[in-house]
This record gives structure tokens, sequence and C-alpha cells, in this order.
């Protein structure tokens, strides 16, 4: 098959249990773009007999791997080593292109045929990586294959420096949700492959993508050895939805870039720990991250208050990094800017023009705090109401705005109202922060996004006041982000309707 921009084999993996179950699974397979099969033979039950095989592995116009891991390598195999090889040896006569072996089979032993020669390790990310990469280079085996478990994103990148180093054509994935990039990534570095489940549930190692998610998602097809690299650092990240947002803009703008998740583990260390293998190897081209809950704080420690937007510094949070060709960092806060942005679109002035007005900000939160420091920076008159009265003192003295609790409410003199607590965010969408909307109010902000019209934002249209919605919120950070990261201006209505689609589907 034509592999169009790079020549990584895009393999599914089939785990049927039966060979009429892997028939299946492969008229699927061929459906899906994908130029190699897997077969994980130690799937089938019963396990197949040699004569079996020739039947099981027919699969037109795609390449095939033939599988039958041990036990003793996470595969599903329990009968004897002598019956193992046997298949395999019928496998590769009955026509299988490659024969994967566990590295631990004596040379002597495998079958005769193209072989993978194979490692995996569940627990870690082996320290003694070089030695057993120089023991695969070594081996008789036409092809490399090393599996390990990522504990931070930048163990993909050991993954990567394994594919440059070695001379063999080679498969190398960092498995678990924290090695997902050496996965999505694999086309980039030159790998032999990269394996993808045929749906979710399907697949046969731990933080294997779909090939849906790789193709759809992830910019497989596009992806080379120039793409240039981003990504959004969470804890937990698997639901972000910037993956989908970024990735659909630099397709549609036409950019030669990939965006892709990246789960850190709390704390400093973890986070340095990724930055600084990325800044150690100027060859990933990476430029850009965005940063999420909870590593904001980190971030602005990683890039230096020198380095930053001065408002995201009184803020003491950034979301966005961007990293020059040359290695140096700057950090951003589209958040505020998302925010405070939506606001003076909707109203239709700019940011200068909220000097004097008087906003109400409900909740002193993470979210409540940019806005915040954002209105009082451009000199609105503003009150932060908060459940804990204290917290929304101390925010308020920080930034010269005015601080009352929630039944201060009712007798409010805003022209802007900003909810930015959790009240009437699903599941809870009856509840709304304010019974009525006062006849002071003119606009109505609700930073919830789902859904995207809260009871509040009704309740504010009911009375003829202009509204902005917690969408047009998070648009408006990512729309920064790619603008910020490209100097271009971003499809925004692409990046709109990605977020719609996720909240209705
Ligand atoms: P946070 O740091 O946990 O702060 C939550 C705030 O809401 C606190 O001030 C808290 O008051 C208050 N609060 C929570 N539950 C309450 C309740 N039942 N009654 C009254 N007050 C309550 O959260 P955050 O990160 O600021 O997020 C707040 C909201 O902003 C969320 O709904 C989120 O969806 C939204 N948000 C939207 C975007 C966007 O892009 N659209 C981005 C970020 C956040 P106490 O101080 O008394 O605990």
């Amino acid at each position: 098959m034509e592999h169009p921009v790079n020549n990584t084999r895009l393999i599914c993996t089939l785990t049927g249990d039966t060979p009429e179950a892997m028939a299946r699974q492969l008229a699927q397979a061929a459906n899906t773009g994908c130029d190699t099969v897997e077969y994980r033979l130690d799937y089938l039950t019963p396990p197949p007999k040699p004569s079996d095989l020739p039947a099981i592995l027919n699969a037109p116009g795609l390449d095939v791997i033939a599988t039958c891991r041990p036990l003793r390598e996470g595969g599903k195999f329990t009968g004897t080593e002598t019956d193992r090889l046997a298949i395999l040896q019928a496998a590769a006569e009955a026509g299988a292109n490659f024969i994967d072996v566990e590295a631990d089979v004596p040379e002597t032993d495998r079958p005769d045929g193209t072989i993978i020669s194979s490692r995996h390790d569940f627990e870690t990310c082996p320290a003694d990586l070089a030695e057993q990469v120089a023991e695969m280079e070594a081996s008789s085996a036409a092809i490399n294959k090393i599996a390990f478990t990522a504990s931070n994103p930048a163990d993909a990148f050991k993954a990567f420096d394994v594919i440059r180093e070695s001379r063999k054509p080679t498969l190398a994935l960092a498995m678990g949700e924290a090695g997902l990039p050496s996965r999505i990534l694999a086309g980039k570095f030159g790998a032999f492959g990269t394996f993808a489940a045929l749906a979710d549930g399907l697949e046969s190692a731990p933080g294997q993508p779909t090939i849906t998610e790789l193709r759809d998602l992830y910019r497989w097809d596009a992806i080379n050895e120039d793409t240039e690299l981003y990504g959004v650092i969470g804890c937990p990240v698997g639901h972000s939805m910037s993956p989908a947002i970024h990735n659909a803009a630099f397709t549609a703008a036409g950019i030669n870039a990939a965006y892709v998740p990246l789960l850190i583990e709390p704390g400093a260390e973890d986070f340095n720990r990724f930055l600084d293998a990325v800044l150690a190897r100027p060859q990933l081209n990476w430029r850009g991250l965005s940063v999420t809950i909870p590593h904001k704080h980190n971030a602005m420690d990683f890039v230096g208050q020198e380095n930053c937007d001065p408002l995201a510094v009184r803020i003491g949070a950034i979301n966005t990094i961007t990293i020059s060709p040359d290695g140096k960092v700057r950090g951003d806060n589209t958040d505020y800017a998302g925010a405070i942005d939506a606001l003076c679109d909707t109203m239709e002035i700019t940011r200068e023009d909220l000097a004097g007005r008087e906003v109400a900000v409900l909740g002193a939160g993470g979210a409540g705090r940019a806005i915040v420091a954002a209105l009082t920076h451009y000199k609105a008159k503003t009150t932060i109401y908060n459940r804990t009265v204290s917290r929304g003192e101390e925010l308020a003295s920080e930034f010269g705005a005015a601080a009352c609790g929630l039944d201060a409410l009712a007798t409010m003199q805003a022209e802007v109202v900003i909810n930015c607590t959790p009240i009437g965010m699903h599941p809870k969408v009856d509840a709304s922060p304010l019974e009525n909307i006062p006849e002071s109010v003119r606009v109505v902000f609700d930073t919830i996004y789902n859904p995207i019209r809260t009871k509040l934002l009704t309740a504010a249209g009911n009375a003829n006041c202009l509204t902005v919605t917690g969408l047009d919120m998070f648009v408006n950070q990512a729309v920064a982000q790619f603008e910020i990261w490209t100097d271009q201006p971003a499809p925004s209505e692409v990046m709109r309707q990605v977020v719609l689609n996720r909240l209705n589907g």
C-alpha cells in the first residue's frame, strides 16, 4: 500500500478469539486505512493448529505480522514453547510477511522468515535500554521491537532516540497513557510501524490508540520528519478537548504540525523532567504547550517570570508555553485573554472601554482569579462575591477589587455579571447562582461550557441581557494560543465547531 507522507507502517492489531472473529476484524481493518495487520494468534481459543494458519492469515492487500505472545511476555499463549514455535513456523510458511519472536528465543529455534525480535517491559523504562538495543542490533533479526512502560512523556523521547540510533528498521514504543506520543509520532521519527487497535476495548497493549484516533484526531497521515510538535500537559489529560481543537485547526490552516496529550503527574519534578527533555532535543521541533491543572504554576516557575506576559505574572499562572527554534521559552495566559475578549466582543467594546464599568464576579477560584486580574488591570470596578468570604477578600485586596458574600448578590448594582463558580454545571443544570437578574445588569457571562446555555444564561436572555458563554471563552483561549504559536489568524469557526461537536456528542 502507498504511504502518502511517511514510511511508517500503520499496524492494526487483530485480537479475535476465533478464526471467524479474526476474519470479521480483518474486514473492518481493511476499511480503516491501515497497511499492515498483526494477528495476535495467542488470542485464539483453542490455540490454532499449524494446518489452520493458511486460512487464518488471509489478508489480501495487507502485509501480515504473525505474533503468538507467551504469558512471560504479557501474551495469552499458555501451551508449550515447542507448540508456539510450530505455530509461528506455520505462519511463516503460510506467507506471513513478518514473524514476531521474543528476543529470549535462541536464534537456532526461530522460525524461517523475516523476524521481528521483540522485548517488552510492563513495569518501567529499563535502565539498561542502551545495552538492550545493542543486543537487538547484534542479533540476526531483520527488525527490532522494544516496548517499555512510560512514567512520563519524556520516556517517549527515549523510544525516538532508539529508533534514530538503530541501524535496522525499529519499532520502539513507550506503553501506558504517558507514552502515547511515542505511538502517535512514530511516523515523524521513521519507526518501522506503530500499533493501533481497531476500536476502543480491543487494545492489545496499554495506551494503544485506535486507528480512527490516529488518523482523524492526531493527523497520522500528515505527520513526517518536518512536523512541528505541540501538546497539552495535564493530569488527568485524557478527556481534554485541546488535541481535537488544535489538530483540526492545523489541518484547516494547512500547517504541518501535530498536537498530542501529555500526561504528567502532579509536581514540579515531573513537569521539569519533561520540559528539560524537550529542550534537550531540538530535533523534536517542539514549538508549543498548553498547560492545564495541576501544572499552571509549575509552568510559570519553569519559564521564569521574566519570560512571561506581565499580567500572567500577576495572576501567577500560565497556560501557554511557546518554544522558539533556538530553544527560548515564553509564557502567556490565554485564559484571561479568552475571557476578556469574549466579553468585549459581545459588548462591542475594546478592553480599555472596560474602565469604570461595574462588574460582579461570582467565585474566587482559578477562573475567578484570572478574570479579576484582567478586569482590574483594565480598570473595571470589580466586586467579588464568594461563598468563602475571606478567600474573596484576599483576592480583592491583591488586585484592588471589592469583596462580599453571596448574600449581597440580591442588592448588587453591576452592569456585568460573570459566573466563575460551577453552579449550574452538568449534571446540576437546574441550579443558578442568581435567583433573579438584577435591573442594573446588561451583560451576563457564564464561564461554564457544559451546558453551553446554563439556567443563568437562559434567565439573562429572557431579561434581554447580552450573554457570553463559557464556550466563547474556551474557544477564545485556544484561538489565542494558536495565534501566539503560528503568528497567523486561527480558523476560529472550525475550532468552535470541534468543541460544539464534542459537547453535543
Ligand atoms: P475553583 O478554583 O475550584 O473555584 C471554584 C469557585 O466556585 C470558588 O470560588 C468556590 O467558592 C466557588 N464554588 C464552588 N462550589 C460552589 C457552590 N456550590 N456554591 C457557591 N460557590 C461555589 O474552580 P475554577 O477552576 O475557578 O472553575 C470555576 C468555573 O469556571 C467552573 O465552572 C469551570 O467550568 C469554569 N471554567 C471555564 C473555563 C472556560 O474556558 N470556559 C475555564 C476554566 C474554568 P469557595 O472559595 O467558597 O470554595
